[in-house]
């Protein structure tokens, strides 16, 4: 039995009724999509929507059309009570936690496709999985109808996918980024970090420091890295991690680039897998 002093909304007639109530006092609205085991980044991102909006809205829910069949999507950690009293203690004025059937009860006949988005990196690596986060977050933002969705820089092709449908099908609202929160020794904080045994977690800040350090040499006028690249993988099998991918991308499409421009955005992004654990980590920079 949870027990809440937040509003909770389990179905999507509750919840329309309750946004309902907050449009009509005029108040504009921010949403946090969550997949919940709440963390400073998610806390980070309720307070980026509170700068910018009167009231926050987060839904938890652990969506299936995203992960892949060997994927963690039963073992995903639901610390449900832990989550709640986070948003309570943030002032969050609704949490959205629906069931599997009332996100996906009905029969579904229509395909929504992230396309060319989703071609490289994360897309690449992971088949079908953008497919899945463009489904829920077009239902979601349907439900919710936010002012305002907030989501995190550590996912930003995810973000550069959900800018893409807001724009390409019309959806009223302004997507926003937050920075990546990090723990003290630079790891980006996630859900899955619990994943990791102390020997992996030791190793896992390589990732970040990787980034940087790839950062460094482009900023110094290196234009070829993939000397760089060949090098850091040995380092990384050394310290029990696999390179899923290490690139420096254009954004938005995160197409890999061979040889670095001046004057360009370029997200400097990596994925490995620790044992079973994949973690992801990107900066943005400015040649
Ligand atoms: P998730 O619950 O993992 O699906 O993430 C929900 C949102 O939190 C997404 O917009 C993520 O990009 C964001 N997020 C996850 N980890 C971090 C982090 N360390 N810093 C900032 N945002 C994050």
């Amino acid at each position: 039995m949870i027990k809440s002093r937040v509003k909770v909304t389990r179905t999507i007639a509750d919840s329309r009724k309750a946004i309902g109530k907050m449009r009509e006092s005029g108040l504009k609205i921010g949403f946090v999509p969550t997949m919940g085991a709440l963390h400073l980044g998610h806390i980070s991102l309720i307070q980026k929507a509170k700068e910018l909006v009167d009231v926050v809205i987060v839904s938890i829910f652990v969506n299936p059309t995203q992960f892949g069949p060997r994927e963690d999507f039963s073992s995903y950690p639901r610390p449900l009570q832990k989550d709640l009293e986070l948003c309570e203690e943030h002032d969050v004025s609704m949490v959205f936690h629906p069931d599997v059937d009332e996100m996906y009860g009905e029969e579904n006949l229509i395909d929504i496709k992230a396309g060319e988005m989703a071609k490289y990196l994360c897309g690449k690596s992971r088949p079908d999985h953008f497919d899945g986060v463009l489904q829920v977050v077009n239902k979601l933002f349907n439900i919710i109808r936010p002012d305002v969705a907030v989501f995190g820089q550590k996912d930003i092709q995810q973000l550069y996918v959900i800018r893409q449908m807001v724009s390409e099908f019309k959806m009223d609202l302004d997507v926003v980024m937050a920075p990546t929160k990090r723990e003290s020794d630079g790891l980006a904080i996630s859900s899955r970090n619990v994943y990791l045994t102390s020997s992996q977690r030791k190793s896992a800040p390589f990732l970040y420091q990787t980034l940087c350090d790839l950062a460094d040499l482009i900023k110094s006028g290196q234009e070829d890295i993939q000397p760089f690249i060949r090098s850091r993988s040995a380092e990384f099998k050394e310290k029990g991690l696999i390179i899923d991918y290490l690139s420096c991308a254009e954004p938005p499409r995160m197409v890999p680039v061979s040889r670095i421009k001046k004057n360009r955005d370029y997200i400097l992004a990596g994925a490995v897998f620790a044992g079973d654990t994949r973690l992801i980590d990107n900066l943005i920079i400015h040649t």
